[in-house]
């Protein structure tokens, strides 16, 4: 086992990763692409630099999607793992797939043009709209 501050993985544990340093921002996305991706209500996510990012166990499966992102998972399981803008420093890892995601305090929300009227949480933190539509 990692003794890593940051690590983390999928569920059933072929995929396992690990990053440095603090990550600069975390926050919930309510995208209508997130629920896709999550199967949940909001997808909540940290960001690491990339280069800070590394796999220490499989590696995940990735596909587009959309014309300026990937989405990483699982490909035994499916598990969630990663959104990645296309030229973007920072990679965008899911909270709920990391060993201690009590350490991760989201800061915004993000894509609130497609929150749920029932998603209540965080609601004193700072709102805004996607620049990309689903
Ligand atoms: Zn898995
Ligand atoms: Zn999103």
């Amino acid at each position: 086992m990692s003794e890593a501050r940051w690590s983390g993985g999928c569920l059933c544990g072929s995929c396992r990763y690990e990053f440095s340093g603090d990550p600069l921002h975390a926050g919930y996305c309510h995208c209508n692409m997130c629920k896709r991706a999550t199967g949940g209500a909001f997808a909540i996510l940290v960001q690491p630099p990339l280069a800070a990012f590394k796999w220490t166990k499989g590696k995940a499966r990735s596909f587009s999607s959309s014309p300026i992102a990937i989405r990483a998972f699982c490909p035994d399981c499916g598990t969630p793992l990663f959104l990645q803008y296309d030229d973007d420093e920072l990679i965008r890892v899911t909270v709920g797939s990391l060993d201690h995601p009590n350490q991760v305090v989201p800061r915004t929300h993000y894509g609130v043009e497609s929150r749920l009227d029932w998603a209540e949480i965080g609601s004193d933190l700072p709102p805004e709209e996607t620049r990309e539509r689903f």
